[in-house]
């Protein structure tokens, strides 16, 4: 009889604790993958389906190169894998464990039930850097602010990455189902990345090797490409934090004028590391504002506002920039995500939960704890989140991050031959500035739907107003 591994957000072969204790335990290994259905679970958005697929297609040749046998299933997990440790007579099945609480609620779930017939469960940690319960104030609670979370992660010894299994006799592959809903736009974006985990480990090499020096300065610039876009690859497990952060750690001891480069680009995987914290030790962070009195904010119901923000057509260049690169690439800048969320939550006054969802179905990295978090870090109703005032102003930002304007001219064409001094305030270019570069406002190129004074005004009075 052989032993399970469950794979879900771990699509990797190369530390993979599941896979390594499966592969260890001396009997054949199926790996599978199942297509949840449960209605508890929040279903995997639009551009990320079309990730998974591939990045289930590269793991099935990886796992067939080392002789694992690997079957996706569809349906609700428990009782699709009741039914299949039956069929198969399996001895005993692994996964890495999952924090939101409705994943962590069916796991435990699945876990009963499975014990129940007699085969051995057991979950592993493979998904971040420390387990949520295990990092805590000295008050024994949970962390609600950044740096003081980041200072205790820093100093936990991480363990070193483990290895992949030993290759056994190769299997032939069978073609992994794309028998889900993979969106006609979808495949556009593949000319932006390669997915599975080569592609991951090729991504980390590129960036530790190429862009590593310059991330703490230029990692802002959206028109630069200096970070190591590894999100959508994390958010699949197609790499684990810890390969990154012992990487990482590593070129610093290697190459000693990189430790402060290296000390940020981990402050930043720490990111992550606290939205899943928030993930696990708050109520559905998706659905709720952390902070209680955002529950109270006055949202205004402005569809035709929340259409234009989708679209990239609000007249104001660098929002639809970021909007128009999410559309076309899967990804967005991440200086630009805190632009178009601030722009939307704060300007337009839209629910931040509204946002989240359009990322949601946008994103390749659409992550559940990372996006959720993120937007609420953005509208002020998460912890730790930025002032009620503070309130991006996207000419500004743009002209500060964006001074060349080399970033809107790529994804907004259609203000390209402005000049710098107009090309992120269109509307305040003298008429014979719009003539010359063929722009007519309100027909070429949106006017801007919102008067960014007023509404800011607007968004300070709105945050005031809740007790
Ligand atoms: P790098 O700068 O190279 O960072 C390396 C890794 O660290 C990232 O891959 C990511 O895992 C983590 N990281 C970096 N910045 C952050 C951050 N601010 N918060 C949390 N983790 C971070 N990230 C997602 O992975 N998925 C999302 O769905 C997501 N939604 C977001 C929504 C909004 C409104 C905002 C403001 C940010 C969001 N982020 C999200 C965070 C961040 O924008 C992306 O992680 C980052 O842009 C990914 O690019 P990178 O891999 O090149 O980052």
């Amino acid at each position: 009889s052989p032993t399970l591994v469950w794979l879900r957000n771990d699509l990797r072969l190369t530390d993979n604790p599941a896979l390594h204790a499966a592969a260890h335990d001396g009997r054949p290994v199926i790996a599978i993958y199942v297509h949840e259905t449960d209605p508890e679970l929040r279903p995997v958005g639009a551009a990320a389906r079309w990730w998974l697929h591939h990045s289930l297609v590269a793991l099935e040749a990886d796992l067939a190169q080392h002789g694992i046998a690997f079957e996706v299933l569809s349906g609700r997990a428990g009782a699709v894998l009741e039914k299949f440790v039956h069929d198969k007579d399996a001895a005993a099945i692994h996964w890495n464990r999952r924090y939101a609480p409705a994943e962590r609620d069916l796991d435990a779930a699945t876990k009963l039930k499975l014990r129940e017939t007699g085969i051995t469960v057991t979950s592993h940690p493979g998904n971040l850097l420390v387990e949520p319960w295990m990092i805590e104030t000295g008050q024994h609670k949970p962390y609600s602010v950044f740096t003081p979370f980041w200072k205790s992660l820093r100093n936990i010894p991480i363990e070193a990455p483990l290895p992949a299994p030993k290759k056994r006799a190769a299997r032939k592959t069978r073609s992994v189902d794309g028998g889900y809903d993979i969106p006609f736009w979808a495949p556009k974006m593949a000319q932006y990345w390669t997915i599975g985990e080569a592609g991951a480990r090729d991504a980390l090499g590129a960036f530790l090797d190429e862009r590593l020096a310059d991330y703490p300065d230029g990692r802002d610039i959206p028109a630069k490409d200096l970070t190591s876009r590894l999100s959508p690859h994390l958010r699949f497990g197609e790499i684990s934090p810890r390969q990154i952060w012992r990487a990482a750690r590593m070129r610093a001891d290697a190459e000693p004028t990189l430790a402060g480069s290296v000390e940020k680009f981990l402050s930043e995987l720490a990111w992550r590391e606290f939205s899943y914290h928030q993930l696990y030790h708050r109520q559905d962070i998706a659905e709720i504002s952390m902070q209680g009195k955002y529950e109270g904010m006055r949202w205004r119901h402005a569809p035709n506002d929340l259409a234009a923000w989708q679209a990239g057509q609000t007249g104001i260049p660098i929002i639809d920039a970021g909007m128009r690169e999410l559309w076309e690439t899967g990804y967005m800048h991440n200086r630009v995500r805190m632009l178009v969320a601030s722009f939307l939550s704060k300007n337009l006054l839209t629910d931040w939960r509204l946002g989240e969802k359009w990322f949601w179905d946008c994103l390749v990295d659409a992550d559940m704890a990372n996006n959720p978090a993120s937007w609420q870090w953005v509208a002020g109703s998460g912890l730790d989140a930025a002032p009620y005032f503070r309130i991006f102003n996207p000419v500004t930002q743009g002209e500060r991050f964006d001074a060349s304007g080399d970033y809107v001219r790529c994804w907004v064409p259609e203000i390209a031959e402005l000049s710098d001094k107009f090309v992120h305030k269109p509307w305040e270019a003298p008429a014979s500035d719009l003539t010359a570069a063929g722009i007519v406002l309100g027909k070429t190129y949106p006017r801007p739907i919102a008067d960014l004074k007023d509404t800011r005004q607007r968004a300070l009075d709105a945050s005031a107003a809740l007790s």
